[in-house]
């Protein structure tokens, strides 16, 4: 798995401004056993690079996209993170595995109560799973240093940028149609001024409207 994510990454030197993914985030990636959270009957492809579906019409996301976002967010140890579309839990322990913190947000009940289990089992205990609508983020938990979005809405949601620290990141797909989304770097400087940057073209689920 570890091989393929760096023959993706080849590909997307011009975005990295480097022909690899960061050592610290493939470290990451190889500590977290993604059989783990895949169902039982997929168990046998989870060391493919490719997504995965997990029920509930959703899917794990494919390692390279988790490792390449990953390195786009530029983790360091000391911050907190908030990650909107935890799934089932994957790409939330490999954020835990860098930084301080992670809050993150699911719209499906059974997706968090499953993610939330799974992540405690393995000891995640910097891993808070939330349910709710992560288009409005997780505002008594504000600000963070960086913020991953792993479904894709038509446009940034406001409530993310609000939320972001100055000198923060934000990592989101955007786009009009489903599964032909653009993934966006969106950052904030000291002044509280974004500045957006497009990289790679990605496929992910839409972000909904939740009722939470
Ligand atoms: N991060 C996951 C991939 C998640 S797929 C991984 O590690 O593999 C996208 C997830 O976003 C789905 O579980 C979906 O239910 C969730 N989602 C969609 N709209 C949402 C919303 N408004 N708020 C929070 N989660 C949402």
């Amino acid at each position: 798995m570890l091989e393929t994510i760096d023959r993706h990454a080849a590909s997307t030197a011009e975005v990295l401004g480097r022909d690899h993914i960061d050592p610290r985030v493939m470290a990451a990636v190889s500590r977290v056993p993604r059989e783990q959270f895949v169902p039982e009957d997929e168990r046998h492809l989870a060391h493919g690079d490719h997504p995965l579906p997990i029920g509930h019409g959703q899917t794990i996301s494919q390692p390279f996209i988790v490792a390449f976002m990953t390195d786009l967010l530029d983790l360091q140890p000391a911050h907190r993170v908030l990650e909107v579309g935890t799934g089932c839990g994957y790409q939330a322990a490999v954020l835990a595995e860098l930084a301080d913190s992670v809050d993150t947000i699911e719209v499906v009940p059974e997706l968090a109560a499953a993610a939330r289990a799974q992540l405690a089992r393995l000891g995640y205990a910097n891993v808070r799973v939330h349910v709710g609508d992560g288009r409005l983020g997780l505002e008594d938990r504000a600000p963070f240093d960086r913020i991953i979005v792993t479904a894709a809405p038509e446009r940034v949601p406001e409530a993310l940028t609000r939320q972001l620290a100055p000198g923060g990141r934000l990592v989101i797909p955007v786009g009009a149609g489903p599964w032909q989304q653009t993934l966006l770097i969106v950052e904030k400087d000291e002044e509280g001024r974004l500045a957006e940057r497009r990289t790679i073209g990605v496929a992910f689920v839409p972000l909904v409207a939740g009722d939470a």
